[in-house]
């Protein structure tokens, strides 16, 4: 018997776990991670250096170990972004009324299990990359679902 909690023999494992660059910040996502987005707006790419891609999971479902280490910035007023205090790694997009939180893609060690569904924000991208991949793109965000 094995109960409901764990992973099909053979499948991914429905727990993912990642850290920032130096390992002072380590968190686990619970659960399968849905498909990232990858943002080019100039926030975005200011603070990772190119663009960011995150996948969106519930703030239930994410535990960090090492939160003192996280510094958060607020970058606008219903948006901070935490980055590790110590390597300077880009972490977590916090929008902060709601009740998901984005985690940066490139954190994650290991399979992620996921694949970009989107490019958002394209009409803000820097000059020096082409986007190529056959993902959807969107100058600004997706209309909402109708
Ligand atoms: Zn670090
Ligand atoms: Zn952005």
């Amino acid at each position: 018997m094995t109960s409901a909690s764990e992973p099909e023999p053979g499948s991914i494992a429905a727990e993912h776990r990642g850290s920032c660059l130096c390992g002072a910040v380590r968190f686990t996502v619970t659960g399968d991670l849905p498909a990232p987005d990858a943002c080019h707006c100039s926030q975005c790419r200011k603070q990772s250096g190119h663009f960011f891609a995150s996948t969106d999971v519930p703030k239930s479902a994410l535990a960090i170990e090492g939160e003192a280490q996280v510094t958060w910035f607020q970058s606008s007023e219903k948006v901070r972004r935490g980055f590790c205090a110590v390597c300077g790694s880009t972490l977590f997009w916090d929008p902060l009324f709601r009740d998901w939180i984005g985690v940066a893609m490139g954190a994650f060690d290991g399979a992620t299990g996921t694949r970009l569904h989107v490019h958002i924000h394209t009409a803000a991208k820097g000059d020096y990359y082409l986007i190529a991949d056959g993902v959807e793109q969107f100058e600004t965000v997706p209309p909402p679902a109708s």
